[in-house]
């Protein structure tokens, strides 16, 4: 018997997972792309004694640590899958704290739909190249980010201000996780090439007055640093008490303006990344996680429309 994690850190050997069936193997790429980590065959639960004797014992084919989740994959034969239904059913009784589920093939998918990683539209999966963050480092990091912001803001009441759109996901659930009296509003603005490359133009300015204010702005990524440069110099004016940036992503290798940024959630490489707030031409915004998209698929895109702006 094997035991072996996946992506998750914890894993007890390095050496390659042999798996019973090809659908297992094949759900743990469809893990691994979601980046959801799992252990294969982690633990074996008595089911049944008799005089003190085991008789029966079941080791449920997964473990998926993120969700606290046990997993039984099913074949298409009909005998195996009631034999497994009575286990389960069994498992069920004598470990009740504990979540199963028996799962077939088709049903891969809709798992992870209901656990929040999926499903994405076929033009958004046909774009994906890869997941950089998953839904449960995003939870994790953000979780940390509001503890430290809690932590160095204790007896203010900070003002967050969110650079909308992208910032929609990151600004939703980094205010939960801060345990401190806050507010929060927003500014829409617009980038404009040309003669003033690179200049920043206020589509919406804030409702609230700065003056005398603990202002932390939040950003869903820096990138250049030529928008949030513009931005600093724009609301310092403005007279707060204290002025900090909080990005949940930085591009750092592709900086030309050199900028403060006092939180930072991950740093990401030179690539064009979507999802949790963040979009390619309005779409994938929706997507539960931060991934890369194939260079190849948004050249392609880039000359063709793939929906109303
Ligand atoms: P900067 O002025 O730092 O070069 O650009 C910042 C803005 O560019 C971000 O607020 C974001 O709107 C956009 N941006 C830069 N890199 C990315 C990326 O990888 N993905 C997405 N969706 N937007 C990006």
């Amino acid at each position: 018997m094997s035991a072996k994690a996946g992506t998750d850190e914890g894993a007890e050997s390095d050496e390659p997972v042999r798996f019973a069936h090809e659908s297992e193997e094949e759900f743990t790429r469809i893990l691994d792309f979601y980046r959801v980590a799992w252990q294969y065959e982690p633990r074996t639960f008595p089911l049944k004694e008799e005089e003190g004797r085991l008789v029966e014992a079941f080791t449920p084919d997964f473990y998926l640590p993120d969700l606290d989740l046990y997993i039984e994959l099913t074949t298409l034969k009909q005998s195996l899958v009631t034999q497994k239904h009575g286990k389960i059913r069994r498992f069920q009784e004598r470990y009740p704290d504990l979540q199963i589920k028996l799962l077939h093939r088709s049903d891969y998918l809709s798992l992870l739909a209901k656990y929040g990683f999926g499903p994405f539209s076929e033009v958004e999966v046909a774009g994906i190249e890869e997941v950089l963050f998953s839904v449960s480092e995003l939870e994790q990091r953000v979780d940390e980010l509001g503890a430290q912001i809690s932590r160095e803001y204790r007896g203010k009441e900070p003002l967050l201000v969110g650079v909308l759109r992208g910032v929609t996901c990151f600004m939703a659930d980094l205010i939960r996780h801060i345990s401190l009296p806050l507010e929060i509003d927003f500014m829409a603005i617009s980038s404009f090439e040309g003669e003033r490359g690179g200049a920043v133009r206020i589509l919406k300015d804030l409702d609230e007055p700065l003056a005398g204010r603990d202002v932390i702005l939040v950003e869903d990524i820096v990138d250049t640093g030529m928008t949030l440069n513009t931005l600093l110099q724009e609301l310092q004016v403005r007279r707060p008490a204290s002025l900090k940036v909080c990005t949940l992503l930085d591009k750092r290798v592709r900086r030309l303006v050199d900028v403060p940024i006092e939180y930072v959630g991950f740093e990401v490489p030179d690539e064009f990344v979507v999802g949790y707030g963040l979009d390619f031409r309005q779409k994938f915004r929706n997507l539960p996680f931060i991934a890369t998209l194939k260079r190849d698929w948004m050249r392609t895109h880039l000359e063709t429309k793939i929906g109303p702006e």
